[in-house]
């Protein structure tokens, strides 16, 4: 199949969260099952020429090769995307967002054309690409071109659904009968995610849980109306690993590389890390390590109702991070406090996250929802055992045996949860043997890159 993979940020060229891992990793392993595989995403500063062996064909596009032969196009418009953010600066999103990403899918559309690359499926990524199904099924509709291509489209976090301004509807190129509530309109709002959702072929969503999560009122951020309505056109495929990166045999930033053979090493990470960190080395006291978005949906707001309670723990804890400003000021004054127990790091810092990783007894990930989540995921892989609420991605990957998990979303389940992981660190044999079933979970992207192709060949049957 040819297949185009439509995304804003993909690893390793350009990464706010785990969409970035996601469309980074999905074609190497299409492209291992013999799939026609190539990505499309906007040319952002942060991507040098130099450091990613760029070539330009043409004035606006240029392409590096990823995997054996998958070439990934980069749509240049300075005036759009030659800044510091991806989609934001500290006063918040870009106010041109609308127009950044319309013409980023506008132009993704008129490019296959001109290099010829006739796809089978779009597989599109969150509102950001949302206007391509829009289009192929509006201004596109007649194009020969395009008569036998499906859009998919995977949905990372339906929390965010790009919505604008209904004056900036005339930008989009389309009739105002599609501002419509069956369509692009959302409560007197443009949103691209619900256009999207209704014009693509099949919806997706990563995690066979969160697509049934997000059909209810709770989890469904008032679209959950369209998603009952598609529901036989939904579905959920589990995120991967690339194991290639995340991989503590092999992983470059860790100061000991370590298997199930010689766990043992794992602790000259530890200590490396408690280094780093400034934390005083204690004997039998787990490290808890978070990486993370300091954001509500990441469980932060029990997590600081419950941070003066955790600090009296048996525990240290590292957290890296970046995200509302009330968290960053609330974890910078218990580090003022508890400066023995806490490790406060607020930034995006991808070498510090692999030591977390690898460094880190207990990987805390107390989200209130959660997509897929790809920490406990990493963390699984450097027998670092995560520590979960029942949700989502979350509750379909960490169990008893690999985990703890906790069910009530509250403060005091969380520090019960605490409590019994801490007590368990304190039996090593135990621990050992946790560690060592950890390791060998398996989230490799094979096994979901074969339901994807399932999938699209679903959307193509359509
Ligand atoms: P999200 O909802 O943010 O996409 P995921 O768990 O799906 O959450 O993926 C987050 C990805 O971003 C993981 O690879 C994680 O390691 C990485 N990450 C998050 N915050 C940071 C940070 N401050 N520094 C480095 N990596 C980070």
């Amino acid at each position: 199949m040819r297949i185009v993979l439509a995304a804003s940020e993909v690893v390793p060229f350009a990464k706010t969260g785990g969409l970035a891992d996601v469309a980074g990793a999905l074609p190497l392993a299409l492209e291992e099952l013999n799939q026609e595989v190539i990505v499309v995403m906007p040319k952002y500063k942060t991507i040098q020429d130099s450091k990613f062996k760029i070539q330009r064909i043409k004035q606006d596009v240029s392409y590096s090769v990823i995997g054996n032969n998958i070439k990934v196009y980069f749509i240049e418009k300075d005036e759009y995307f030659n800044r510091d953010g991806l989609y934001g600066d500290k006063s918040g999103d870009y106010k041109d967002n609308l127009d950044r990403f319309s013409y980023y899918c506008k132009r993704t559309l008129e490019l296959l054309k001109e290099i010829n690359f006739k796809p089978d499926i779009i597989h599109c990524h969150d509102w950001q690409s949302c206007l391509i199904p829009v289009y192929l099924k509006t201004l596109y509709a007649k194009e020969l071109f395009y008569k036998d291509t499906k859009a998919v489209l995977t949905i990372h976090n339906i929390g965010y659904q790009g919505l604008f301004p209904k004056e900036q509807f005339p930008r989009l190129g389309l009739d105002w009968s599609y501002f419509d509530m069956e369509m692009l309109e959302f409560y007197g709002k443009i949103n691209l995610l619900k256009g999207g959702m209704v014009f693509c072929d099949i919806i997706n969503t990563v995690s066979p849980t969160y697509s049934k999560e997000i059909q209810t009122k709770e989890f469904g951020f008032g679209l959950e109306g369209i998603l009952s309505k598609r529901r036989k056109s939904l579905f959920g495929i589990l995120n991967g690993v690339d194991y290639s990166i995340w991989n503590p045999e092999a992983d470059k930033f860790i100061v000991r590389n370590y298997s199930a053979n010689n766990i043992g090493d794992k602790y000259k990470n530890k200590e490396d890390l408690r280094k780093i960190c400034n934390l005083p080395f204690k004997k039998e006291v787990p490290l808890f390590g978070i990486v993370s978005r300091l954001a509500e949906q990441k469980g932060f707001d029990i997590l600081a109702e419950a941070i003066e309670k955790i600090c009296k723990m048996n525990l240290q804890l590292v957290i890296l991070g970046t995200g509302d400003l009330k968290y960053h000021v609330l974890l910078g004054n218990m580090v003022k406090r508890y400066p023995k127990v806490i490790s406060l790091h607020l930034k995006f810092d991808d070498c510090l996250a692999h030591k977390i990783y690898a460094g880190s007894d207990i990987f805390l990930m107390p989200s209130k929802y959660e997509p897929c989540g790809l920490g406990q995921l990493i963390s699984l892989r450097y027998a670092t055992i995560p520590l979960a609420f029942k949700t989502g991605g979350l509750a379909d990957t960490v169990t008893e045996d690999n985990g703890f998990m906790f069910d009530d979303y509250s403060k005091g389940d969380l520090i019960k949860t605490m409590g019994k992981a801490i007590k368990t660190f304190a039996s090593a044999k135990k621990w050992n043997a946790l560690m060592l079933k950890a390791m060998r979970y398996n989230f490799s992207w094979q096994e979901s890159a074969q339901k994807y192709i399932k999938l699209y060949e679903k959307a193509k049957g359509r």
